[in-house]
């Protein structure tokens, strides 16, 4: 059995945890009697030096052809520049969930022990759609009229604008993957996040929706948190929670959060999941301190991994996998710096400590 799977290699730290990341599935498929053909394709910085586009039509076709991918993490410039990749990739390729697993691994540096909580986060609207206006231009300054003509608010002239659009679609869409998630993975309540207090259209749709699905499923508790509340009940009481549903800028900063949770951004995994295609990422960003030197954790990027094999049918492979990581993490002796009580090591050398743990 071979797999055709697009491999996004990524910017920074990104070739480094995507090469960990591909051994480990390498190994892993050897044992379970699978191979995989790695479609390497360009995106981020690599793609604009070969191709002059950020991320090349021939990367969203091989994408769209084999339905499956793993990505590192692409660069995305603060306050200008060019759009984020990451989002673009979501909303082109409608990878409307963000699915976001959360948990203890025994032997990491937390303040928590115990945690198991899976983020859903959507992944195509709110303030992430990328409808903004610049100050001082000609369309923020009609906007900035409209609003005071049609909800009678007065905006600063010198304002930027953003729009942040959620659409019962896409609210009902991502409840109703959230209690299937929920029913399928035998998890018991549901928390939705939201700050409809404020927010009373958009927010208040979010969970208006929420609610009406949870009708749907009455063998799921489900209860809703206003956001602010929730990062102080994630830090107070973590194990109180089983999943989180979220819009999608809430759930962004949420999972960082809960990376902090279990050990850091080196731990968490991620994957975003549409009806034709699926891309598997660590949460972490591209790190640019660290590209190159071999050290950072490869972790999140491995666990992202193993959930790809799981989303394509080889559980035994995840299963195994994620047991590995499992056994290298409460060992220590083979970790990178940011797990390592003593001496650490690379992020290649904890990747070869991983396969070494599969099973043959
Ligand atoms: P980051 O996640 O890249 O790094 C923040 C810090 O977290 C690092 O300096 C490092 O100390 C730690 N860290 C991250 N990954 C780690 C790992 N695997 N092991 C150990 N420590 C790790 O966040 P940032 O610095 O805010 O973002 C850098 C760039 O990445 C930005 O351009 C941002 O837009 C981009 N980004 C991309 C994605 C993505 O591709 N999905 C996600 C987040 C950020």
């Amino acid at each position: 059995m071979e797999y055709d799977i697009t491999l996004l290699q990524g910017d920074g730290i990104g070739p480094e945890v995507t090469q960990a990341a591909r051994m480990c599935v390498d190994a892993v498929g050897e044992a379970n009697g699978f191979s995989v053909y790695w479609d390497v394709q360009p995106a981020g910085d690599d793609a604009v030096k070969k191709y002059g586009s950020l991320l090349p039509e021939q990367t969203l076709d091989s994408i769209r052809k084999n339905r499956i991918a793993l990505k590192g993490p692409i660069t995305t410039p603060v306050g200008g520049g060019f759009r984020s990749i990451n989002v673009e990739l979501r909303q082109k390729l409608d990878l409307f969930a963000n699915v976001r697993p959360i948990r203890t691994f025994e032997g990491t540096r937390s303040r928590y022990s115990n945690i198991d909580l899976v983020i859903i986060r959507e992944n195509t609207e709110d303030l992430y759609a990328g409808i903004e206006f610049k100050e001082g231009s000609k369309d923020a300054k009609d906007l900035i009229r409209f609003v005071k003509l049609k909800a009678c608010k007065e905006v600063r002239k010198d304002s930027a604008l953003a729009i942040k659009p959620i659409s019962s679609f896409a609210s009902r869409r991502i409840a109703k993957y959230a209690f299937e998630y929920a029913k399928a993975k035998g998890r018991k309540k549901i928390t939705a996040v939201h700050k409809a207090n404020i927010m009373k259209y958009t927010d208040g749709l979010f969970l208006k929706s929420a609610q009406s699905l949870a009708r749907n499923y009455k063998s799921i508790e489900f209860e809703s948190k206003i956001v602010d509340d929730m990062c102080m009940q994630l830090v107070v009481k973590p194990d109180k929670y089983d999943m989180l549903l979220c819009p999608n800028l809430y759930g962004d900063i949420l999972s960082d959060l809960c990376a902090g949770l279990v050990g850091g951004l080196g731990m968490a995994p991620g994957g975003n999941i549409g009806k034709s295609a699926a891309i598997f990422e660590p949460v972490h960003g591209s790190a640019p301190k660290h590209a190159g030197k071999n050290d950072v954790n490869p972790v999140a990027c491995i666990l992202a991994a193993a959930m790809m094999l799981g989303h394509i049918g080889e559980h035994k492979a995840q299963f195994e996998l994620e047991s590995a990581v499992a056994k290298v993490i409460k060992e220590g002796r083979k970790v990178t710096y940011d797990l390592a009580r003593g001496k650490a090591v690379g992020t290649n050398e904890m990747a070869v400590e991983i396969l070494k743990k599969i099973p043959k």
